[in-house]
Parts: structure tokens; C-alpha cells; sequence
């Protein structure tokens, strides 16, 4: 039984882990890298059709995105989370095909024109469709026979509707072992949903380390320091732009705006609108219902069963199509925007800053991490001028940075965390480079408890806790998980299905003679047509 680390490490997005006991091969999370890249991903080291299960902690597209990339290329097994997690992961994969697609159309009209070769996407829309019809959704705690000799069970995570730590328990030659995949381990007292919850003891623990080394303080007035900056941003004739996660944070946010509104917390802006631009945060938002009770917290619970929308309000407003986009900043009506990317790296809200960053008058609150490198990151700290579709804009609007309001834990509360895991070896990933090699140094210190934060590419053996391959370290040139010319994927189907006719043949084991030898002779003909 071992463990080799694929993504997310020393980074903080991409996840992606791999584990092999008991004959079988399983991923953990199998994200898309976003961002900058830091360090190239190896590969994996076996083709998406020998992948027997993906396991997927949440539906956050940094641990899910590349699944129906895996799919394209020969994956079919099965991939297990969450029965929330599965609601919000189709909706956000179909809106990462979309985008795959843009994308590579985007780069298409650009190779045609230097007369490079054509990109195709990391994915379509049908490949998404056929990723939803693999999903096995289960509850938390709930403990499920993967194969032979593997268990697992998920735990509240409280990072996001349906976010999970996933344990591991894996019987190889008379040793049982336990692992725990933290996922995104979440902050407290957050909108909507609940508290992490207690995790479960393990051998090994593999934890995020977003914010391993900072801590958020007090625990903010989410509600007043919100109302404050609407309130002096709307009442002086200005906009204010909210760049924010589609799935999670802006649904947080229509719940504070709620709140704000139910108790008259801004007077002098009246019943002022909120548009929420962004067609993915419409669709999640529609999926933050009573269909999912058992996920939300005890208010979010008694607030439905008051026949309460916790998430809706008057005056709330949605663009669906771009032209109800545009409108939005043709109306000089004071107003709040909410738009993603949450980074502002892509998406509608580049639209929104060019319209608003110039004006003195407006403002722009962040409110969820920044990666390094990211446009979110630059204003944050305090870039004068940015470039939006090639034009270069000054920034004069107010830049507010909702510390705080995250939904990841901070350093101390994943110590507290990891002390309930009481593993006997912690590997740390999910941080930037610098953030988790102090973490783990931090555990060490902390927790008395052995730490690492391993690279892609190293692989440690469970049973005993060694170190088996260690990685070739490479610094990335800036690639991405994008749209590729994809030669080796097509070659990566032809294996998958090789790996696939072995299964099917493994399982004709006991059938009728005649029909052994009808699939034998089938399989020859088709090498004898192709063998060169
Ligand atoms: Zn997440
Ligand atoms: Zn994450």
C-alpha cells in the first residue's frame, strides 16, 4: 500500500492524490490547477483507464475540474462523494466545459492565424455528462466497502456545502492502515453550513495548509463591517463590485445581504439592489435549498422551516445572458455587483472592474483568498494601474479586503484539527510553496508529531511510513491546465481501453467456451488489421 502525491503540493491548487493497495488504484481529488503554476504535476504514472475509483473530497473545480478530463481519456470507474457535493460538482463541471470550450476556440482563431497546430479542450460537455453518470454519492459517516480490503467514510468538513475529509482504511498482506484526506478543512462559524466537524483518528493525515501560517483573529462582525462599506459606498453614488467564488461564497454573501437588509442596517440606501452576475452562482444558488437541509447549520435549518429563503431578499436581481450583464453597468443606480472569478483571473467580473475601478466613488471588497500572481492579489496590494482587455485602467475605487471572511481554517485551527487526527506522520500540501514548508515545520513543532510537505512526484509506502521515490522537482514555465494539442491524451484513450478489454476479459472468466473463444478471435482480428 502506498501513497504517491500528484497535485497541489507545494501549491495551492490542483489536488490530486494517489493511492495503490489491494490490486486497485485510487485517485483523491483530481483537481484543475488555477493560477499561476509553481511546480510542474508529474504524471501519473498509469493511463486514466487503470484508475479503478476517484474519491473527490468537494466540488470545488481545484479538486474536481480535470475528472472529466480522466473520463475523456478512458476513465469509467467510479467516483465517490457527497450527495451535495455531487448536486454542486455537475453544475460547476458543465460550466468548466463551457469554459474548456471558449478557451479553446479563443486559441484556435489565434493558431489559425500563425498557422499552429489546432488545440482541442481539456473536455466537452458530453464528457461532463458521462462523468455525472459515474457519481456514488453517500452520507457522512457512512462507512463504504470500496473494494477488497478498502473502507471509506466521509466527514463534515465545513468548507462547503457537502465538503468532506475523506479516512481511508486499508487491509494489505494482515496490516490495516488509516489515512485521512483533509480536503479544505473549514473556518468557523460561517454562513449556511456547519462547523467542521470532529475528525476521526488516523495513521497518516494529508491536510491542507491554505492559511498555515496566518491567523484570522477575532472572529470579524461579517454583518456590520458588510452593511458599513455598502452603506458608504451606495449612499456616495458609487457601485460595489464583489468578486466572489460562483459556488459557496456568493451564497454566504446573499445570506449576510439578508440579514443586513431584515434589520435595516444601511437606512440611507433604501431598498438597494444586488445583482448577482454570474450564470454558475444563479444555478448553485437554486441547488442551496431545502432538498439539501440535512447539510446546513441549525439557523439555516429553523430559517426554512419558517418557510424562509435564507439566501433571497427584495430587490436581489440576476444576469443570466450577457446583454443583462451589460445592462447592469449602463443603469447608474447605486448598487452591489457580485461576479465571479472570485480572483478575478477570468469571467464577467473584468468586465465590472474596468466599469468601476477608475471611479472614485465605487468600491471593491474581496473576501476570499487571493493566489499570488492573480489580478484579486495585485489590487489587494494596492496596484495603482491593471490591464483589462488591453486597456490600462487606474485604480481610484476604494479596495476593501474582508479579512477573515474565509472559508478555510487558519493556522491555529488546523493544528487544533490535526491534534484531533493524532496521526503518527503528517504529510501537508494544498499551501503556497514557502506557507506549506513552514507548516509542516510548524506541526512538527506544534504537535510533536513527524511532518512533511511532500513534492509531485514523491511516493511513501503505508505500511511503513517510508519515503520510496523521491520526486524530480521541476519549476513550472507557466503552463496550465488548459486547452492542449493533445497528442498524448489521444494515445492515453488507446491505453485506457487496452486497460479496460483486460478487465472485460478478467470478468469472462467461467463463461461458455464458445463465447471465449468468439471475443478471442474478435480481439485477434482487430490486431491483425493494425499490427504493423
Ligand atoms: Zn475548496
Ligand atoms: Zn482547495
Amino acid at each position: 500500500m502506498r501513497v504517491m502525491f500528484i497535485g497541489a503540493n507545494h501549491e495551492v491548487t490542483g489536488s490530486c492524490t494517489l493511492i495503490e493497495a489491494c490490486g486497485k488504484k485510487i485517485l483523491v481529488d483530481c483537481g484543475m490547477e488555477q493560477g499561476p503554476d509553481i511546480y510542474e504535476n508529474c504524471e501519473l504514472p498509469v493511463v486514466p483507464g487503470e484508475i479503478d475509483a476517484v474519491c473527490l473530497t468537494h466540488a470545488h473545480i481545484d479538486h474536481s475540474g480535470k475528472i472529466p478530463n480522466m473520463v475523456a481519456n478512458g476513465f469509467s470507474g467510479k467516483i465517490h462523494m457527497t450527495e451535495a457535493t455531487g448536486k454542486l460538482c455537475s453544475i460547476m463541471l458543465r460550466d468548466s466545459a463551457h469554459i474548456q470550450e471558449f478557451e479553446a476556440q479563443w486559441r484556435n482563431r489565434k493558431a489559425k492565424r500563425s498557422g499552429e497546430d489546432q488545440y482541442t479542450p481539456l473536455y466537452t460537455p458530453e464528457d461532463v455528462e458521462k462523468t455525472v453518470r459515474l457519481f456514488v454519492t453517500h452520507n457522512y459517516e457512512d462507512t463504504v466497502r470500496l473494494f477488497d480490503g478498502i473502507k471509506i467514510s466521509f466527514f463534515d468538513a465545513g468548507h462547503l456545502l457537502g465538503s468532506s475529509n475523506i479516512l481511508f482504511e486499508i487491509t494489505e498482506d494482515g496490516v490495516t492502515k488509516t489515512i485521512l484526506f483533509s480536503g479544505d478543512v473549514g473556518n468557523l462559524n460561517r454562513p449556511l453550513i456547519k462547523n467542521p466537524q470532529t475528525p476521526p483518528h488516523a495513521d497518516y493525515v494529508v491536510c491542507e495548509s491554505t492559511y498555515g501560517d496566518r491567523t484570522h483573529g477575532p472572529a470579524p462582525d461579517y454583518v456590520g463591517q458588510l452593511a458599513q462599506v455598502i452603506d458608504e459606498t451606495l449612499s456616495g453614488g458609487g457601485n460595489l463590485v464583489i468578486p466572489a467564488f460562483a459556488v459557496g461564497r456568493t451564497q454566504e454573501l446573499l445570506y449576510l445581504i439578508r440579514v443586513i437588509k431584515e434589520k435595516n442596517l444601511c437606512p440611507d440606501c433604501g431598498n438597494f439592489p444586488v445583482y448577482v452576475d454570474s450564470p454558475l452562482a444563479i444555478e448553485a444558488t437554486s441547488i442551496y435549498s431545502s432538498e439539501v437541509a440535512e447539510y446546513f447549520d441549525d439557523e439555516t435549518v429553523s430559517l426554512l422551516e419558517k418557510g424562509i429563503n435564507p439566501i433571497s431578499f427584495p430587490n436581489l436581481r440576476v444576469a443570466v445572458s450577457s446583454e443583462e450583464s451589460t445592462a447592469i453597468n449602463n443603469n447608474p443606480e447605486p448598487k452591489v455587483i457580485i461576479s465571479a472569478s472570485g480572483m478575478c483571473e477570468a469571467g464577467r467580473i473584468r468586465h465590472h472592474l474596468k466599469h468601476n475601478l477608475w471611479r472614485r466613488e465605487c468600491a471593491v471588497l474581496f473576501c476570499g483568498f487571493q493566489c499570488e500572481g492573480t489580478l484579486g492579489r495585485r489590487l489587494i496590494d494596492g496596484a495603482a494601474m491593471v490591464k483589462l482587455f488591453g486597456d490600462n485602467i487606474t485604480v481610484r475605487a476604494r479596495i476593501y479586503n474582508l479579512n477573515g471572511f474565509s472559508g478555510h481554517a487558519d493556522r491555529n485551527m488546523l493544528l487544533q484539527w490535526l491534534r484531533e487526527v493524532d496521526a503518527k506522520q503528517i504529510f501537508i500540501n494544498h499551501g503556497e510553496d514557502a506557507v506549506s514548508t513552514e507548516f509542516a515545520l510548524t506541526c512538527e513543532s506544534e504537535l510533536n508529531t513527524p511532518a512533511i510537505a511532500p513534492y509531485s512526484g514523491d511516493v511513501y509506502d503505508l505500511a511503513s511510513g517510508e519515503c520510496i521515490e523521491k520526486a524530480r522537482i521541476i519549476r513550472a514555465e507557466g503552463k496550465k491546465d488548459f486547452a492542449t494539442k493533445r497528442a498524448k491524451d489521444v494515445f492515453d484513450r488507446l491505453l485506457s481501453a487496452v486497460a479496460r478489454l483486460k478487465r472485460v476479459a478478467e470478468s469472462l472468466k467461467g463463461s461458455s467456451n464458445k463465447e471465449l473463444a468468439k471475443f478471442t478471435d474478435q480481439i485477434n482480428n482487430l490486431c491483425d488489421k493494425y499490427e504493423k
